[in-house]
């Protein structure tokens, strides 16, 4: 098969849908890979990378989109890549159609097939391509709130892990799933002093279970949370009720009464965010102030470290692309139901139901 990856051309989107350890092993599949010039460099990847693989370096978007049987993407096609698609092509990517018609309709038109990263779901219910996204922003998360802390940065000057003879810094983080726990491992390492709340008792069993009485573990309540928020340092929002909006658990009377200099970082801003204050930031802004509180609100963390990012998500798509390329769609769909729920558009007919209903298509 041929596959075409195109340099990513949203607004700040580092990232590259294929590395080089990627590109190798479609190539001993026995496929053609074309990777456009450049399309490695946000991630610190050059094109002589991919030419020792084995792919080749194409200078043009327009020629990978017009040979291509198979184009892996990152972010969903812009209205000048979908100009570019053609019927009886493959496209994998992160596509997010459900709020989308316009999207939805040029993919519907230019007749391809998509695949969308974030509803290739197995039967547990898990979400494979989303998960290493939560799990570099959960990490990225008190590394942020670390730096923000620091008094030139804004915050209260205080050192996350204290010194010898002064306690740590207090860290809050809302949410056990894998934002939170990820966070709370970075949070363990630097020798913070770590709080975790959350509804669900197996989550908490789990941190428990593995870090003992170094984290406290605490069932999320009103009463709990204004018990703990106006007390901690940096405070991480990481809830998700899966298909709603995040749920509101801090709101502007309880961040009134945080302490001056203290930092917010609410990565469930995706979602709606659970601090009441939060608002989305970019990356070029990244916080403002609520009072005296310093609030983080940038709604893609994992941008800030695409190199890390590549390569976590590519390590999840990869074999997704391969099982296509080398069984063809059909085959590959019939052997991993999980992949099928992943092709939201077929031969330029949706067949997504929750994408369907949302905006109100035949299916
Ligand atoms: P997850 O499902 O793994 O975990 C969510 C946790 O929230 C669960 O343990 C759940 O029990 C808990 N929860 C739900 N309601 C609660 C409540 N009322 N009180 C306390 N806990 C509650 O989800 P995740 O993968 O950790 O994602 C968390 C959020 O982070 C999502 O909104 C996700 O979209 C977002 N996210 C943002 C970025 C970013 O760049 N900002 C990146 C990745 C993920």
């Amino acid at each position: 098969m041929i596959i075409g990856v195109p340099t990513e051309i949203k607004t700040r989107e580092y990232r590259v849908a294929l590395t080089p350890v990627g590109a190798r092993a479609l190539v001993e599949d026995g496929h053609e890979v074309r990777v456009q010039s450049g399309a490695g460099l946000g991630s610190g990847i050059d094109d002589q990378a991919y030419r020792e693989v084995g792919a080749e370096i194409v200078d043009e978007a327009a020629d990978i989109f017009a040979a291509s049987e198979l184009l892996v993407k990152v972010k969903e096609p812009l209205e000048k890549e979908c100009a570019r698609l053609r019927r009886g092509q493959i496209l994998m990517t992160f596509l997010h159609l459900a709020p989308a018609p316009e999207l939805t309709r040029a993919l519907l038109d230019a007749g391809v097939t998509a695949v969308a990263y974030e509803t290739i779901e197995p039967a547990d219910g898990s979400l494979p391509l989303l998960r290493p996204m939560s799990e570099v922003a959960g990490r990225m998360a008190v590394q942020v709130g670390a730096h923000y802390l620091q008094k030139e940065n804004g915050g209260r000057g205080v050192l996350l892990s204290g010194a010898p003879g002064v306690p740590p810094g207090r860290v809050l983080i809302l949410g056990a799933g894998v934002v939170g726990s990820n966070a709370v491992r970075i949070a363990v390492g630097m020798g913070a002093d770590v709080t975790v709340m959350d509804i669900d008792p197996a989550r908490m069993a789990r941190l428990d279970d593995h870090y003992g009485n170094r984290v406290r573990t605490l069932m999320s309540s009103t009463h709990a949370l204004e018990e703990e928020v106006p007390h901690c340092d940096l405070l991480i929002g990481a809830v998700l009720v899966p298909g709603a909006r995040a749920p509101r658990l801090v709101g502007r009377d309880l961040v009134r009464r945080m302490i001056p200099g203290s930092v917010v970082v609410d990565v469930a801003v995706d979602q709606g965010g659970c601090v009441e204050t939060t608002h989305p930031t970019t990356h070029d802004q990244p916080v403002y102030r609520v009072g005296d509180v310093l609030h983080y609100g940038v709604a893609n963390m994992p941008g800030a470290v695409s190199r890390t990012s590549t390569y976590a998500l590519t390590n999840s798509t990869l074999p997704y692309v391969r099982a296509i390329a080398s069984q063809g769609l059909a085959a590959a769909c019939q052997k991993d139901e999980a992949l099928r729920r992943g092709v939201n558009i077929h031969d330029g007919q949706l067949c997504n139901r929750p994408v369907a209903e949302a905006l109100n298509l035949e299916y």
